[in-house]
This record gives C-alpha cells, structure tokens and sequence, in this order.
C-alpha cells in the first residue's frame, strides 16, 4: 500500500476556522504515512480572494505542523494552463458564450440546481456567434451527456458508488467573465495534474463531483476516489463559514489553544459522526 494523493484546497477569502482545519487534517490523515499531502490555493475570484488571507492561511497551516509534500500550487498562477483546456472543449462544440446577465440568469431559470445556483434556461446555447460585450462560457450539459451516452458515476472511499445529478446542475459556467475560468474547471485541471487519487472535501461539494465527473470524463482525465465527509456547525446547525464571521484559528490560538489541541478538536467532532455542532466557546 503506498498511500494516496490527497489535497487541502482552501480559498483566501478570510481566516481558517475549525471547519478548514478538521478538513486539512482529514486530507493529510487519508494521504497515510506512504502517501503525499498537497496543498493548493483556490484564489481564482479575484473580487473575494486577498493576498493577505492566502498569506494567513499558509501562515496557519505551518503554525498546525500541516506541511505540504510538494510545492504548493496557486491557481492564480495558471489561468492559461485552465484556458487551454476549456478550449480543447470549445473545439469540440461543447461550450458557449452566454451574455446574459446575472439578472436575466435568474428570469429565465428553470429551477436550482443541487448546490442551489439557478439553471440556465436562456437563450444563448442556440447563438453561433461569439459575442462582442462580455460573456461567461458555459457547458452544454445536455450535449456533454449525450456525447458520453451514461452519466458518469464516481466511487466513495467507504465503498459506495454513486450516480450523481450531473443534469440537474444544467449549464454551468466554466469560465467568468472576469477571468475566463471557474472552480469547477480548474479543480479538475489541477486534481488530474497533480495526480491527485482521492479528493477529500466537506459534503458540501458532494452534488458538484457529478460536475467534476462530466468533465473528467471529457477530457480523457483520471478518476480519483472521493471521501466527502461532515460539515462542521455552529449553534444554528448552519456550515461554518468565514462569511458569517465563525471564530477563526487566530481567534482559537489567541485564546490559548495549542495547535496539538486543536487538531485534537477538529479530529473529535469530525469522528464524531456527520453534522456537529461546534459552539462559540469550543469546550477543551
Ligand atoms: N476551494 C474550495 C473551497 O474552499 C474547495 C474545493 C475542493 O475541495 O474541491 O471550498
Ligand atoms: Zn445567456
């Protein structure tokens, strides 16, 4: 056995909290002793994203002893690398150009998908023109499921294989306006290139991996395994997120938790079981 490739894949939009932490520790955990933890940086929205948040949170991860096993990858450095794959499927007639606005994106929606954007219902995947103003690209899911004649399936660590609701998800946007790519595009990129074999990630990303699957399979690009695991809380049994404010490492650190500790923390409400809640004042 020599272990997996595994990945902690953070944004810079703000501070780490307890969630960012039980899942690095659950990636580097399923890498095992024999395989490799990478690190990557998610910082293709450049409205959210900061510098200062990118350096925060490598800061953090050294400060928790989680070191990555090869150089870490930033995805801002790479956006012709994501482009040039999204034209491999331009040529073969799978995306479009689509000008609508956020607001006519939601006139025209025909219901949400399972992350809860809406589905595009416009009028753009019939244009044949590339327009002048700008524009997002967008995947021709229908078309991108016929090409493939199955919806693709993708295997979870624990043994389950599932059909995912790729269809559900509709068109989605594979390339901002802003900067020509998106997650979904660059995650698949970077997890074939970095040859990464299971991705670990919170739950919240489970209906998106039938996304991830379409475009993997698309583009020739390996299957990795999946372990999607629990969300951490808070009191309202909401996600915990840097948005709305949930208390961050510094925080934790400032109010004297070690880093053994809170790694110990983290690990505990993971193993726990799914959905935590994890109050305010974190019991040691
Ligand atoms: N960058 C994503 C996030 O911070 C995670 C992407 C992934 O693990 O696939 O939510
Ligand atoms: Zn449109």
């Amino acid at each position: 056995m020599t272990g997996f490739r595994t990945r902690f894949a953070p944004s810079p939009t703000g501070y780490l909290h307890l969630g960012h932490v039980a899942s690095a520790c659950h990636a580097r955990e399923m890498a095992g002793a024999q395989g490799k933890f990478l690190i990557r940086i998610e910082d293709i929205d450049m409205q959210r994203c900061l510098p200062r948040f990118g350096q925060a949170l490598l800061d953090d991860l050294q400060w928790l002893g989680l070191a990555s096993s090869e150089a870490i990858l930033r995805q801002s450095d790479h956006l012709p690398f994501y482009r040039a794959t999204l034209d491999r499927l331009r040529r073969e007639g799978l995306v479009y150009a689509c000008t609508c606005s956020r607001a006519q994106v939601q006139a025209s929606a025909q219901g949400f998908a399972p992350d809860g954007s809406p589905v595009y219902g416009g009028p753009c995947r019939e244009a044949v023109h590339r327009p002048n103003g700008p524009y997002v690209w967008r995947l021709n899911m229908e078309k991108a499921l016929t090409r493939l004649g199955v919806t693709p399936s993708w295997q979870e660590l624990d043994g389950r294989r599932i059909v995912g609701q790729a269809a559900a998800f509709g068109d989605v946007v594979l390339g901002r306006r802003d900067n020509g790519v998106s997650y979904h595009l660059c995650v698949i990129c970077d997890d074939a290139r970095q040859g990464i074999t299971l991705v670990t990630r919170g739950a919240d990303l489970f209906e998106a991996t039938s996304v991830h699957r379409v475009l993997q399979e698309l583009l020739g690009f390996p299957e990795p395994l999946y372990a999607h695991h629990g969300l951490i809380c808070d009191e309202a049994g909401r996600k915990l997120s840097k948005r709305d404010g949930a208390e961050s490492l510094r925080a934790l650190r400032e109010k004297g938790l070690t880093a053994p500790e809170l790694i110990a923390l983290a690990r505990r409400v993971l193993s726990a079981g799914e959905i935590i809640p994890v109050g305010r004042n974190v019991d040691r």
